[in-house]
């Protein structure tokens, strides 16, 4: 008889963001014309802009020639997008990574959750908490987290690294000490960036301790102040303890195009065997590339139109960011992020757990967030909301919060 890999019933994850629903229909069904505004799901609203069009348009177009067909392509992805991120992503800050270094895939979501394959059993894996679920989630499914404990509202096998008001949501150094350990800056759930040194800090502990850090840099893009660093490969050092992920989807739009990469230095060696080989492999075997036509899209996030047209819209999401972060602050709430990333956490008031505040703001004011809970035991106490949506419904969304009885 065949059997069923019980880790997955470990999992707790889902139930986030299908109580979320359940809760918005079972809203919607006593009120069938309540105007609900979403901002709550962390995906984006605007459409892909004309410069990535026409480079998908002429992708397509080349498909059906002779000359421009294009059957498997090479595993890493093509150079002509490997070679352009080398240089914008990285050469142009003065971080040492080559295009061989890159792996193009499918998404940063894709890498992160597969990358922990590549791993032994018994790493002991270090997490921030709040945290991005895939971290978590793919390495219960793998049979590394331990089981879940309802005392302290996460796995009895991870390292939990606390990221609150107290420590400016950046994450210390844990007693125990992680082999692997994820970070994720700016950050998804808190919107809260890293310092260069804290950051350095944290390269510096894991080659101390023959560590590695998995660096998801999704909202790299919305980086606007300066001094924060855009990859760990600014840090010194980092080649020798880093991989790092970068996704398409949040600073161009590509959530349902598909596209990410990963780096992976040469120096990456555990043992005498070479990461970058290991991953190499994966790919070969596994293939998670992306397609030509959408490698092609990706290139033309890079040119000159694709940059401007791009700056745009990011702009135009971290005004909602602005509007909100802002507008709450004036009538007294207390917010953080929203200024390097498109996420406001927003401290919610006393003796109300982030749920209640989640059910007072759908049935008072049919504004729809994510409680903070959902993302791990410290994230209680926090509600966070996205800038993703648009100009005016994210004004409408603070006219109402604000209207809510406090
Ligand atoms: C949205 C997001 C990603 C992006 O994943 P894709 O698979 O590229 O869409 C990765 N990491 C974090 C933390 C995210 O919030």
């Amino acid at each position: 008889m065949y059997q069923i890999n019980e880790n997955y019933l470990k999992l707790q994850g889902s139930y986030l963001f299908s109580t979320i629903a359940k809760k918005i229909n079972d809203y919607k069904s006593k009120n069938p014309n309540a105007n609900v505004i979403r901002l709550g799901i962390g995906d984006v609203t605007q459409p892909i802009v004309p410069a990535i069009i026409d480079a998908l348009h002429k992708a397509v177009d080349e498909m059906g020639t002779m000359e421009g067909f294009r059957g498997y392509g090479p595993e890493q992805g093509y150079e002509f997008l490997r070679e352009v991120i080398a240089k914008e992503d990285y050469q142009n800050r003065g971080c040492d990574i080559s295009a061989d270094e890159i792996f193009v895939s499918d998404g940063a979501k894709c890498d992160v959750g597969n990358i922990q394959e590549i791993f032994g059993q018994d790493n002991i894996v270090a997490v921030c908490d709040p945290v991005y679920p895939v971290y978590v989630d793919t390495n219960v499914m793998a049979g590394r987290a331990g089981s879940y404990n309802e005392k302290i509202g996460g796995f009895d096998n991870l390292v939990y690294m606390p990221c609150s008001e107290k420590n400016g949501f950046a994450p210390e150094i844990p007693n125990k000490t992680p082999d692997i350990i994820y970070l994720c800056f700016p950050n998804n759930p808190t919107g809260m960036a890293i310092t260069k040194p804290a950051l350095q800090e944290w390269v510096d502990y894991a080659n101390k301790n023959s560590s590695i850090i998995i660096y998801d840099a999704a909202y790299e893009a919305y980086i606007t102040e300066e001094g924060i660093p855009h990859s760990i490969y600014e840090c010194q050092g980092a080649r020798t303890c880093a991989i790092e992920m970068h996704s398409f989807s949040k600073n161009a739009g590509f959530t349902g195009l598909r596209l990410g990469y990963t780096v992976i230095p040469k120096e990456l060696v555990c043992n005498g065997v070479s990461l970058h080989s290991m991953w190499n492999r994966r790919h070969g075997t596994k293939y998670n590339g992306a397609p030509y036509i959408i490698q092609r899209a990706g290139e033309a996030v890079y040119s000159k139109e694709g940059k401007e047209q791009l700056q745009m819209q990011i702009s135009y999401y971290m005004e909602n960011a602005r509007i909100i972060r802002e507008g709450l602050a004036a009538e007294g709430f207390t917010v953080y992020g929203g200024v390097n990333a498109p996420y406001i956490w927003l401290k919610v008031p006393e003796k109300m757990t982030s749920w209640d505040f989640f059910d007072k703001l759908l049935n008072e004011v049919q504004i729809v967030g994510t409680p903070g809970s959902g993302f791990g035991a410290s994230g209680e106490g926090f509600f966070r909301l996205t800038a993703f949506g648009t100009k005016e419904n994210t004004l409408e969304a603070l006219e109402r919060i604000v209207r809510a009885k406090w």
